[in-house]
């Protein structure tokens, strides 16, 4: 199908059109002035345009100079009432590739002259290897895309794409070889981008990817971090594999400069910063390349990237009843196992996952990991403890956190009360109305209620016995000086009272001395979890390390247990 876009005023000239051309082969869309053909272009491709020039001279939409730069570009035909031989001539010399008559667009003449317009326009704009924009045109297309990002407040990036090892493949495998690696490259490019974006062809093995409409910069790290992706795989030619990576530079309308070749230069320079950094990667236009905000979109994209490959894992930590000993609950820390960086801990990515809006992917992640653990668990006939699991303030306020929590826990056919949440006291107070009714329908489903880092929020008191809570965890910076400062010693009794007081259970966090422990117990604090006892621990080891800690339970002189290191 090929679209045309009209642009005129005139119903008969729409309609004269309409009737020269086979409904089956074109599609006819229309427009009535130059800034809405503008609009329509910036998002849709068209194959060709035919104005309406009568209306040119005499409507109020056309000027010539605005056409100009319209129809440069794209294959154009030019209307007119009557033949005009001076303005025929003008008309090719400001860009159009053919003009009719009005009156005289049947047998076909008006389906050929946009065939041939096409073609004339294809020799002179694209590159004949790989069939992409080459510079001339890339260079308008730039222009256009930043006029419309200035006028609708956008953003845009500049994608410099260089090839590594292209002169080795092409040297020692030949220049057939060579071609077909650019012709499957510019298709890999072409597959990583929206149909709106443009990739051109700036000659050898230059390439250039321009992103409109851009939400933020870590959407243009992603899409480079795809064409990264793509293009170095191997390519297969007579039975040879042709390897090439790309080098890529990106440079961001407006933030790193506002007109078309400043953009351009911004890029390239960005390029050779990739290729210093080895190549196969990609690098932001920055004059000092690597600050803290640079480093933070390269982990935002791959944490993206670390959500949808699941790379992460939960750790468990065994909370202890102090009374007798025994685990009564595993609280779930999740772990993110890079694969180049290793080891990366919640404190570096959850506050980063949170601002980029990724919290709602990782944290079904997180409840989908401790469910399915569980009923591993389960089937292997070990003893199934309580879970806690972390809850984000965003995913706390999200609408349907109910509806994640419940389908978790069914889809591994496992009962509510083997889940526990534990949201930070500063995330249940920020709106406590919402949060009522949130922590009700939490309640009601069975699912238990714990607060954590309790201590450091500011908690009203009046809302603290209105919530169906059902444990209070008290932060482990109060717990850490307990035995040497008298002030966070009064807090720690004061919680445990107040829980008491509420009749919900508390539980010590962080605690890593038995001095702490001994301070806990002797103010009837019942439970606690920290190093003291273990360390988060991988799911193939809990069962382990609870057998210890139960196992070695030894008798105190006045009968209570007491736990050895
Ligand atoms: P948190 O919920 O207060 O978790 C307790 C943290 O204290 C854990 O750090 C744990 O390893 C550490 N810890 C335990 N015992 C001791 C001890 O005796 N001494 C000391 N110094 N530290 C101890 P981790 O695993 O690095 O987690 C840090 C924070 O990251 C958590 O604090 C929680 O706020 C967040 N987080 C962890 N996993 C998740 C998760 O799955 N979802 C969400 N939303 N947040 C999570
Ligand atoms: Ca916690
Ligand atoms: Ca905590």
């Amino acid at each position: 199908m090929t679209e045309i876009l009209f642009i005129g005023g005139d119903d008969s000239a729409e309609a004269a059109i309409k009737a020269a051309l086979d409904p089956e082969a074109f599609a006819v869309h229309r427009v009535q002035t130059v800034a809405e053909a503008n609009d329509l272009l910036a998002q849709q491709r068209f194959d060709a345009l035919i104005i309406d020039f009568d209306d040119a001279s005499s409507g109020p939409g056309f000027d010539l100079a605005q056409l100009l730069g319209l129809f440069l570009f794209m294959p154009t035909i030019a209307l007119m009432d009557q033949f005009a031989p001076e303005m025929a001539v003008q008309l090719v010399q400001f860009g159009a590739q053919d003009s009719l008559i009005k009156t005289e667009l049947g047998n076909d003449r008006l389906s050929v002259a946009i065939q041939c317009s096409i073609g004339r326009a294809q020799m002179a704009h694209f590159d004949s290897l790989t069939g992409l924009p080459n510079r001339a045109l890339l260079f308008d297309r730039l222009t256009h895309a930043i006029n419309q990002s200035r006028r609708h407040g956008n953003e845009l990036a500049v994608l410099f794409i260089d090839l590594d090892r292209f002169k080795f493949v092409n040297d020692t495998m030949g220049h057939e070889a060579g071609d077909t690696v650019l012709k499957t490259v510019a298709s890999r490019i072409r597959e990583c981008l929206r149909d709106s974006d443009t990739v051109a062809r700036l000659g050898g093995d230059e390439f250039i990817a321009l992103i409109t409409n851009l939400d933020t910069a870590v959407s243009a790290a992603t899409v480079a971090d795809k064409i990264v992706e793509k293009v170095s795989q191997p390519i297969m030619i007579g039975g040879h594999a042709a390897t090439v990576s790309p080098s890529i530079g990106i440079s961001l309308f407006p933030e790193d400069g506002e007109e078309a070749d400043e953009l351009m230069r911004l890029s390239d320079a960005a390029m050779y910063q990739a290729k210093n950094a080895g190549g196969e990667n990609y690098q932001f236009y920055r004059p000092d390349l690597n600050t803290a905000a640079l480093r933070r979109i390269g982990l935002g994209v791959a944490l993206q990237r670390g959500i949808h490959h699941e790379e992460f894992a939960l750790h468990y930590q065994p909370q202890v009843d102090l009374r007798d000993g025994k685990v009564v609950g595993l609280e779930a820390l999740v772990r993110w196992h890079h694969p180049e960086r290793g080891l990366i801990l919640p404190d570096q990515f959850i506050p980063l996952a949170e601002e980029l809006g990724l919290m709602t992917p990782l944290g079904d992640l997180i409840l989908e990991l401790a469910c399915a653990q569980i009923k591993t668990w389960q089937d292997q006939g070990l003893p199934v403890l309580r879970v806690a699991v972390n809850l984000s303030a965003h995913q706390f306020n999200q609408d349907d956190l109910l509806e994640h929590v419940e389908r978790s826990i069914k889809s591994q056919g496992l009962t509510s009360d083997i889940l526990e949440v534990e949201l930070t006291e500063s995330s249940v107070m920020q709106d406590p109305e919402s949060a009522a009714r949130i922590l009700g329908k939490l309640s009601a489903a069975g699912v238990r209620v714990a607060i954590d880092d309790f201590g450091t929020g500011y908690s009203s008191l009046a809302y603290l016995k209105r919530f169906p809570l059902d444990a209070l965890k008290i932060d482990r910076s109060f717990v850490r000086d307990v035995t040497h400062d008298a002030s966070d010693g009064a807090i720690v009794r004061t919680i445990i009272a107040l829980a008491q007081h509420l009749g919900l259970d508390v539980v010590a966090e962080g605690v890593d001395t038995l001095g702490q422990l001994e301070f806990l117990r002797a103010n009837q604090c019942q439970f606690a979890q920290g190093y003291y006892f273990s360390q988060p621990v991988a799911a193939d080891e809990v069962h382990a390390v609870i057998e210890k800690l139960e196992g070695e339970r030894v008798p105190t002189i006045n009968g209570e247990l007491l736990l050895e290191a």
